[in-house]
Order: structure tokens, then sequence, then C-alpha cells
């Protein structure tokens, strides 16, 4: 593809033509948001497909053809809407569900009840990810009549409850979504005011260890001082996964360096709640050490408690193993390193198994290339600042079935958050501000894109 350029003139149109709009893209987002779209099974379904169908009628409105699919789990929508004649195509994805809402008494106001307050709309799916809906549709809106490009809008409506049924919905209808830029619009941006493209995750792995030293389990005054017990030699096998700084000891995992942002050890103190005096683990910068290092928890472990006590040597114990793996890192082979590490530190001899219970891919975009530099563009024309290549320490498990479904893609990871968002807990909210400036890169990302054209 060739270089796209736009006029200063037809981006401050642009963004004026959103400004206009975004009383009613506001509007909407909260007939969205009074929707209880919550898709845990818990919860009332046939909510959730009020909101699938709530959302097909935006699209359709926009003069997109719509559809809802249901391939055994909750309706996602499929709307498409045609681009010039050799224009280059972009699929945007956001879903419709949320998470539960959690305990009404931690809101400050009903959670499925808009509320504005010092410059931000607080209400569960504000943010996370009705705004990414809106998002799309302002972007849509924008070039109403006049597209520049042809447009696949995918509004899933499990993400929050693990979008199981996504590979066979790609797998029914990958055709429909294929396209040249993927927009994945459920990320954030790296503060108010700076924005960020996401193009690192972490993938994970978690596997359980179990420990035999004994039999049966005896008495710990008439063996004791002999015989080991299992917990201490489980203690001692999970002691081996890290050194004394508190660095990943197994040996052969991916590992890769953060961009150079602006994060400080007072800033994750008070994120982390880390108590006073307490030290951070391991080495590299801060932001290496949490979106481009691996990292191991010990999550869960099966031992006698405290209260059930008695003087005993345990003859078994086991624990749960959670490991953060590098972006680019096989989960697959994380786990066989992982594995071959517990096994070669078993203490005094004793049975070690290790079993895998699950594991996913990160995601390490490949961040070049004409589509993300008019990304890049198109960030600076709407905040007036470069975005920043951001990690998340955490995965978004669904990125890696895109990838794998469309390798010729550019998959562009965005999304409404900021520092402040709470996406999950109570009193979620999205910055009204920002918000207007995500839909503004959008539409001008859209009109950049339309601009490209294959190279002859
Ligand atoms: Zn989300």
């Amino acid at each position: 593809m060739t270089d796209a350029a736009l006029t200063p003139d037809q981006i401050q149109q642009i963004r004026d033509r959103v400004a206009e709009l975004m009383p009613h893209v506001r509007a909407d987002l909260e007939e969205l948001v009074r929707i209880p779209s919550v898709s845990a099974t818990s919860f009332d379904q046939s909510q959730v497909a009020r909101s699938a169908e709530a959302v097909a009628e935006l699209l359709r409105r926009e003069g997109l053809d719509v559809e809802i699919v249901v391939e055994g789990g909750r309706p996602a929508v499929i709307g498409h809407l045609d681009g010039p004649e050799g224009a280059p195509t972009v699929t945007l994805y956001a879903h419709h569900d949320v998470q539960p809402p959690g305990d009404d008494a931690d809101w400050d106001t009903p959670p499925f009840e808009p509320t504005e307050r010092d410059g931000r709309l607080y209400g569960r799916g504000a943010a996370d990810d009705k705004a990414g809906v809106m998002a799309h549709l302002a972007a849509l809106r924008a070039h109403s009549g006049a597209l520049p490009v042809g447009v696949t809008v995918f509004v899933e409506g499990e993400e929050e409850f693990g979008s199981a049924s996504l590979p066979t919905i790609l797998e029914k209808h990958g055709h429909k979504l294929a396209a040249d830029a993927i927009v994945i619009a459920d990320s954030g941006n790296w503060a108010i005011g700076e924005p960020a493209l996401t193009t690192t995750l972490r993938g994970g792995v978690r596997a359980v260890v179990r420990v035999e030293t004994l039999d049966h389990s005896v008495h710990s005054g008439m063996f004791g001082g002999a015989a080991p017990d299992a917990v201490t030699a489980l203690i001692r096998l999970l002691a081996s996964l890290h050194d004394d700084a508190g660095n990943v000891a197994v040996q052969g995992l991916d590992e890769g360096t953060a961009a150079d942002l602006d994060y400080d050890e007072a800033r994750f103190r008070e994120e982390s709640g880390l108590l006073d005096g307490v030290e951070l683990i391991g080495s590299g910068s801060i932001l290496t050490r949490l979106w481009n290092k691996p990292s191991i928890t010990t999550i869960g472990m099966d031992v006698t408690s405290v209260e059930k006590a008695s003087n005993t040597l345990a003859a078994r114990a086991a624990a749960k193993v959670s490991m953060r793996l590098a972006p680019t890192q096989d989960p697959q082979a994380a786990f066989e390193l992982l594995r071959t590490h517990l096994l070669d530190h078993a203490p005094w001899g004793a049975r070690v198994t290790v079993d895998l219970e699950e594991h996913g891919s990160g995601f390490a975009a490949d961040a070049d290339g004409p589509v993300y530099d008019e990304a890049r563009a198109s960030f600076a024309d709407a905040w007036g600042t470069d975005p920043v290549d951001m990690g998340v320490g955490g995965s978004i498990p669904f990125i890696s079935d895109f990838v794998a479904r469309f390798p010729e893609a550019s998959i562009i990871v965005t999304g409404v958050e900021d520092p402040d968002t709470r996406a999950h807990g109570a009193n979620e909210s999205l910055h009204l501000g920002e918000f207007e400036k995500v839909c503004v890169a959008e539409a001008i990302f859209l009109a950049r894109l339309g601009a490209l054209r294959p190279a002859h």
C-alpha cells in the first residue's frame, strides 16, 4: 500500500462532525448501559439477548446488513457495509456483555443507571465495553453516507464469560470478519491525555504440582527429624521457582523489554497496595516486569489448615501455580520448562508430579507497516500527541483466536479505558472527554485507511 494523507482541513472537519454527534452517541451509550447484559450464567440471559438486539438496531440504522449469530453461547452481532470499490476493509470488534455488578452497596449510584459526575459517566459497561461499541458507531456516523472503507462490525456477547463459543463463531462466520485491519476496542489508553496502542499482552499457564514423601501420614514426634513431610518439601520446591531477588528461576523462558514509559515505584506501590517496607521483586523496569517478563504465583495449596493441624508428618501436599508469560512465549513450551524445573528440584527425592490445568497465548502485535502508521497518525490527530506502545500484564485470550484466524490482518488493540476506569469493579466509569477523542481517532483512522490504496 502507499502513503495516505489527509489535509488539516479534512481532519478538522472530522473533529467537528464527531463533536456534533457526541450528544447522540452519549444518549445511545446510556440506553445500552441501562440493559443489564451480564453474560454470567446466574444472570437473566434475556437481557443479553435484549442488548444484542439493541446493538443490532443501532447498526441497522447506519445502513449495515446485520445478523445476530448464536453458536452455542451468547448472541453476537455482525454487521457489514461495503466501502468504495477497491477500498481497504476493516473489522471493528467490541463486546456488548458486561461483568456482574457485584454488591450494589459498593456503588455510589446504581450500576445500571448511567450517572455523570465530574466529567465521568458511571455505570456497569459504561466503559467496558459498551463505550467500545459506541466508539465504532460514532466513527461510522462521522462518515455517514460516504464510508471510506468497507466495514464489518463484530460485537461479541460473552467476552466477560470466557468467549467459549468464539472459536465456533470464527469457524462458521470468520469469512465475514476477514479484513485488512481489525480494531479491537477492549483495552485503554496510558493516561488521560496520553493515547496508547496495546501492542503486547502476556500469556498464561496454570498447573498443579503434587508432592508425596510418605506412604501414609505419621507421628511427627516418632518420625520427624529423619523423614521429610510433604508440606515442607512442597514449600522448598515452590521456593526454588524464584531467585533471591524474586526473578523467575525457571530456565529458558522468553523475556522482553517494555517501552520506556513513566511509571515509578511510588505509583506501583499505591496501585498495588504494597505494604510499607515490603520490597518489589524481580529486576528490570517495573513495566518490563509487569508486561514482558514471566512471573510465577502460588495461587492455592492443599495442606492441612492451621485449625485442623495435629502433630503429623503430612504424606502429600499440592499447590496450584499460575505463570504469566512474555507475550511471545509459547505456553505449551513454558509449561514443559516449568515441569522440568519442578521435577529437577524435587527436594530429598520427594515424588513430584505436575499437571497442566490451562494455558493461553499472549499477544505481540506486528506493530509496523502502513495500517499501524495510519493508526498512530490518527491518534496523534485526535490527541495532539503521539500514542505510546503499551503492554498489559494480563491476557485477553480471544485476541490469539483472531491472530490465528486472520494472520494477514493488522490487529490493532485500542479502547476507552484509562487508569481510573475500574472496569469489572464497583463504580466503573468512562472519562467523557477522552471518549470523544477515542471516537475522533477511530473516525480519522477510517478516513486515513480509506486513503490507502494497493501500490502499483
Ligand atoms: Zn472488555
